[in-house]
């Protein structure tokens, strides 16, 4: 609906009525269940961390159940990947992180021309 123009029977500047309706205040909540006491819950988005691997199998979202505690994680298709990834739940990326390690200190060549001649 567009707004009218014709308000001269509103009484006073806008914010006197507020219309918050399409104000984004309330965090996105992803509806999750608990495998361990089967409990059904509402989270925000930040309750979740997702895991994305170098296959499907290993990318995983994971939350701490709010009436057991358990942690639990459950495999992530790509659609739940995209769901959580937009509703800005953190995202953990798993591959790659294997290339830092790789940087292999290597050992100097030292000259050897002070080699101390130690002849007892
Ligand atoms: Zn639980």
């Amino acid at each position: 609906m567009p707004p009218t123009p014709d308000g001269s029977d509103t009484p006073g500047p806008a914010y006197d009525a507020p219309q918050y309706e399409l104000t984004a205040v309330a965090p996105v909540r992803f509806k999750a269940a608990c495998p361990e006491c089967r409990a059904s819950f509402e989270l925000p988005a930040d309750a979740f961390l997702l895991a994305i691997g170098a296959s499907r199998r290993t990318t995983s979202y994971s939350f701490t159940c709010p009436d057991c505690e358990a942690s639990v994680r459950k495999p992530a298709g790509e659609r739940i990947v995209e769901l959580l990834s937009e509703g800005g739940v953190r995202t953990l990326r798993l591959h790659g992180v294997a290339h830092a390690s790789r940087i292999v200190a290597m050992s100097f060549c030292e000259p050897r021309s002070w080699d101390r001649t130690l002849s007892s």
